[in-house]
């Protein structure tokens, strides 16, 4: 039968979130024999997220795992989502043999067809993602041949791997050969990490998908930041006003 396909999601509270998992829970139902990994940045798992799963009939993990606090006291870039995919790891470690696995944040936008392309992934596979820099664009770059020549990304900042998180997808069989395989809490470096990790390979063993890299099937959207709406009082306090 098919292979179950499992995508790793890390979340975490905002004003955004439960729009963002239920564009994300639509997308999925429309696919087979999916797991979904729900992994909240948090110590406990949240009411509403548990609510959301449990409503969209999805077969789905709920798990967390926190951003180190020496990470989240950091000012600057953080490594978002980095403590969910490495708990997403050690999840598929203990409890799967076969499929495919993908980092799918939850707020990007997914063409269904997608999940089918990385259906087939024996070892890793890479396709081209949306709208993820200034470029427009990151991706694998093939020759009219089919030859893989290289990597486009608006910025190359010396990485082997110079892809999105959304750009590629690995097999499970492959993780269980590279049981060191982690994901560094380096920011703009996690996807070159977690593939160096992966080593030995090589980008010119990498599996092209999306009709050898010449269609975009995902894009890396971001929702524009919402202020936190007020607290219930006020919003009460404003309501008598107009009464
Ligand atoms: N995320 C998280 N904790 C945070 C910030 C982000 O768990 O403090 C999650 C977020 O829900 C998303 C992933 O980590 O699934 C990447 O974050 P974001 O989408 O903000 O990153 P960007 O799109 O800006 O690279
Ligand atoms: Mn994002």
């Amino acid at each position: 039968g098919l292979h179950p396909l499992y995508v790793i999601t890390p979340t975490y509270r905002r004003p955004e979130q439960l729009a963002e998992l239920t564009r994300m829970a639509q997308t999925l139902l429309l696919v087979r024999n999916v797991q979904w990994l729900v992994i909240e940045d948090a110590k406990v798992p949240s009411k509403h997220v548990e609510q959301l799963l449990k409503r969209s009939g999805l077969l789905y993990q709920h798990l967390t795992a926190a951003m180190p606090e020496q990470y989240r006291k950091r000012r600057g870039a953080k490594p978002k989502g980095v403590a969910q995919r490495n708990r997403g790891l050690q999840w598929l470690r203990a409890n799967a043999s076969v499929g495919v696995f993908y980092f799918a944040d939850d707020d990007n936008t997914y063409d269904v067809a997608i999940f089918d392309e990385i259906r087939s992934t024996k070892r890793v596979s890479m396709f081209p993602v949306g709208l993820c820099t200034k470029f427009g664009l990151s991706t694998p770059v093939v020759s009219s041949t089919g030859a893989f020549m290289g990597f486009y990304d608006g910025w190359l900042g010396g990485r082997k791997f110079p892809v999105d998180m959304a750009g590629f997808a690995v097999s499970v069989k492959f993780l269980h050969m590279r049981p060191k395989a982690i994901m560094p809490y380096v920011p703009g470096f996690e996807e070159d990490g977690f593939l160096r990790s992966l080593a030995p390979l090589e980008p010119k063993e990498i599996e092209l998908k999306a009709d050898n890299c010449t269609k975009v099937l995902v894009w890396h959207t971001q929702a524009k930041a919402n202020a936190p709406s007020p607290p219930l009082d006020m919003v009460k306090y404003n309501q008598t006003n107009l009464a």
